[in-house]
């Protein structure tokens, strides 16, 4: 069984982004509490695996530490965090080990300690390099910080990446370039371009229905996708899933576990996991966190087996947001022959341009990756009436 990945959910930021739908939250206070009930799982989750016998392996090869804003837990929590995982796993030695940072919350001086516990990839919300986009974003952090960010990272750690966001209202795409090129040039080999999404429940998505803000149009949304597609890619970059971009070597490993249906334990508020066919979310509720831990009971808000229809729905979805449907593998792993049932969406799909087909393998180009839900759709729908029996 090939080693698993760990992520771990830090939901704590110095103050609410308005366009944020991740669970986080601005008591500080309740910082060394959650460390604690963070260990509390970690030890309770870890022993009940090795009992059920549940992982077939002990070996970790990727660690996420994401949020939130990792970047404000003091590093000696995260020696804890790392040494109490190194007690029931074998991490390996050329794990990667991911820290989320914000450049608002990122103490430089903490990043050679960070270093020094086996961090080896830091991922900084930049999400622009113009601070008029970044007022409206509502981030505590100016372009020059989120540089000076960057470059005392660098000193430390190789292995650097960045989110951006677009398609804020009113941005140009010589708006965008400005960030892209600043991206460029301070060498980074791995960048994430997020589209801003109006998410349901944030104040940003209230502005919208106040009409307070005014999206950009779809057609002009798609547009600047391409264009940040195109303009990444002549520069060396591949666009190895749908919001990411890599140089060669630095795809994020912990992501593609996700994106591979691998097995990847979450520990934290709200984080989900995903361990032999059976996934768990844990509540997205501090309190809540507390209480089941204090009581000795994992801290879940669901956990369930996933059935194999389920197993090849998500499949097919995951796999065309990253290395696309490989019919051979589909066949070996659910008995199913997909070639046969999708082959005139197939058809479609390549005589448009959303996608290639090659060694048996369907891949999005980036404008299919632009309406990655829309064709998974498709297919799923297709594959619904096609009334598939027997799924492995
Ligand atoms: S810093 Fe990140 S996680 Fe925190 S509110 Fe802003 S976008 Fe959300």
């Amino acid at each position: 069984m090939p080693p698993i990945g760990v992520y771990i959910h830090f939901p704590f930021c110095k103050r609410k982004c308005h366009y944020c739908d991740f669970y986080s939250i601005t008591n500080l206070k309740e910082i060394p509490d959650y460390i604690n009930y963070l260990l509390k799982e970690i030890e309770l989750r870890c022993q009940t695996l090795a009992e059920q016998s549940k992982i077939e392996t002990n070996k970790i090869d990727t660690i996420f530490i994401g949020g939130g804003t990792p970047s404000l837990i003091n590093p000696r929590y995260i020696e804890k965090i790392i040494a109490t995982i190194d007690k029931y796993f074998d991490i390996t030695s050329n794990a990667e080990i991911t820290l989320e940072c914000n450049p608002a919350a990122s103490d430089a001086k903490h990043f050679p300690d960070y270093a020094a516990l086996g961090i080896n990839r830091i991922s900084i919300g930049v999400q622009s390099f113009l601070d008029d986009e970044l007022r409206f974003l509502q981030r505590l952090h100016s372009a020059s910080e989120a540089i000076a960010t960057i470059e005392a990272a660098r000193k430390y750690f190789n292995n650097l990446s960045i989110d951006l966001i677009f398609g804020l209202p009113e941005q140009t795409f010589d708006n965008i370039n400005k960030s892209l090129s600043q991206a460029i040039a301070l060498d980074l080999p791995h960048i994430s371009c997020y589209a801003l999404i109006y998410e349901e429940g944030t104040p940003l998505f209230e502005d919208l229905l106040a009409g307070k803000v005014s999206p950009i149009a779809d057609e002009e949304s798609a547009d600047y996708y391409l264009q940040i597609s195109d303009f990444l890619r002549l520069r060396g970059y591949e666009h190895y899933e749908i919001s990411n971009f890599a140089r060669s070597g630095f795809r994020c490993r912990h992501n593609i576990k996700y994106w591979t249906c691998s097995d990847t334990l979450a520990f934290g508020a709200s984080s989900v996991g995903m361990i032999a066919g059976s996934r768990y979310k844990n509540v997205s509720n501090v309190a809540k966190y507390f209480a089941f831990l204090g009581k000795g009971l994992r801290p879940e808000e669901y956990s369930e087996k996933l059935s194999s229809e389920e197993r090849l729905t998500e499949r097919v979805y995951l796999s065309l947001r990253y290395l696309g449907l490989k019919f051979e593998d589909f066949a070996a792993e659910f008995g199913v022959d997909l070639l046969a049932i999708l082959c005139n969406e197939i058809e479609v799909l390549v005589a448009s341009d959303f996608a290639t087909f090659e060694n048996k393998t369907l891949k999005l180009t980036p404008k299919g990756y632009y309406i990655c839900d829309e064709i998974t759709l498709r297919l799923l729908k297709k594959l619904e009436k096609a009334n598939v029996q027997n799924i492995r």
